[in-house]
């Protein structure tokens, strides 16, 4: 008998093990709530690492292609200080293939290659050990059962509960996103103050980071420390009333700098919450885990590397295991294996967080230099 086994979510760790399990021959239902591929903006660009993410391409047999697309340039790095002053000035080696940028819709299209997700459908619960299987409950009120149910739908995963009863905090620190389009001919003197790959500006308890993504696109991120309710009072969907929020808080910083906001287009207001660092939980037979849904950890550039890679060394596991024993085993050994990985990652970017968006500035250039000392 075939095995019926479905992905919640279709981001990079969804896809992923989607696409190593189609390469292995094995038929995957992939559920996504969106509508609609493009049905919102993919977000802004990805560094995959040549031993997480690039590893993970590899097992789907992407790496090629992902190479034709993907921006080594991308790893440029300035850091300045708020006055403008040039702190760091790294740029990649011309065959400096470690941690190349990629739009993220560009990586999703290049997962999605021949897979048949089935756009639209929103998982509300999951229900184990049911006669028939793991029950998925739909938000339309359908339902469907599966032998394995593989939790990839991200940070407020729906899948979780069936697993562990975590669910994420905040760290304390918020980031704010905005967008520059047709960055060289519309900015050039920002277009030259970003340069290849990215621009990180560091203050006391708040930081601005701007990262070219391809076509000319910018995405710049404020991050500073506040509660929860900071904008009490003010209304999101504004985008001048955040823009003076956001220009009143880097007060004092210097003209190019704030220009990165003044010429922002939308706000989308994204406070950072993590689970716990070393979060399990008991085996369950027929479900799991794995991404933001797992480990839900700061954006430092691990989250999407480790949800692909676990994706893609689940989907080799299951396209190992003969029998249904066999399918429940290999399932527990990723997860140990996740776990162990991850939880090492979730200290690596929760102390990380604290020294970038930090009251001492000189922490976020201390951590660069460890991370990249030539
Ligand atoms: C600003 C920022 C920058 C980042 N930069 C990097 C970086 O450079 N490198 C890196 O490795 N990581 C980065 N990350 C982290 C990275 O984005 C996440 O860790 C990664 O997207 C997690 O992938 P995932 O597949 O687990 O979940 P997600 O990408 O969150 O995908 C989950 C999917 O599930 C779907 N879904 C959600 N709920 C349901 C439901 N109920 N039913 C059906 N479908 C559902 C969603 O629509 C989505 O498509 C960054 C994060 C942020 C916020």
């Amino acid at each position: 008998m075939r095995r019926r086994i479905a992905v919640i979510g279709g981001g990079p760790g969804g896809l992923t093990f989607a696409r190593v399990l189609h390469r292995h021959g094995h038929p995957v239902t992939v559920l996504e709530r969106d509508p609609a591929p493009d049905a919102r903006p993919p977000g802004g660009t990805l560094d995959l690492h040549e031993n997480l993410g690039q590893l993970a391409l590899g097992k789907a047999g992407l790496l090629a292609e992902f190479q034709a697309l993907a921006r080594p340039e991308g790893q440029a790095m300035r850091i300045l200080d708020p006055d403008g002053t040039v702190l760091r000035d790294w740029r990649p080696g011309p065959d400096d293939r470690a941690n190349p940028e990629i739009d993220r819709g560009q990586l999703r299209d290049l997962l999605l290659g021949p897979l048949d997700v089935r756009w639209g459908r929103a998982v509300t619960a999951v229900a184990p050990g049911t006669r028939d299987g793991v029950l998925v409950r739909f938000a339309d009120g359908r339902q469907e059962t599966f032998d394995l149910v593989v939790g990839a739908d991200g940070a407020w995963s729906r899948v979780r509960p069936a697993v562990s009863s975590a669910t994420p905090h905040y760290t304390g620190v918020t980031l704010v996103e905005t967008s520059l389009d047709d960055v060289d001919t519309r900015h050039p003197g920002l277009a030259r103050l970003i340069g290849d790959g990215a621009v990180a500006v560091y203050g006391v308890n708040r930081a601005l980071v701007a990262q070219r993504n391809s076509g000319g696109h910018v995405k710049v991120y404020a991050q500073f420390r506040a509660p929860l309710d900071w904008h009490t009072g003010l209304d999101l969907a504004d985008a001048e009333v955040v823009r003076s929020r956001l220009l009143a808080l880097f007060d004092g910083w210097s003209a190019p700098v704030l220009d990165l906001l003044r010429h922002g287009t939308a706000f989308a207001h994204r406070p950072l919450h993590v689970l716990p660092v070393s979060h399990t939980w008991a085996h369950v037979p027929g479900v799991t885990l794995l991404g933001d849904a797992a480990h839900l950890m700061p954006p430092l550039g691990a989250g999407a590397n480790l949800a692909m890679l676990e994706g893609a060394e689940l989907a080799e596991s299951v396209a190992a295991a003969p029998g249904s024993r066999d399918l429940d085993e290999a399932v527990r050994a990723f997860e140990e294996q996740m776990w162990a990985r991850a939880g090492s990652w979730a200290e690596i970017t929760a102390a990380g967080l604290e020294r970038l968006v930090s009251p001492d500035p000189t922490q976020a250039l201390a951590l660069f230099d460890e991370v990249q000392p030539s």
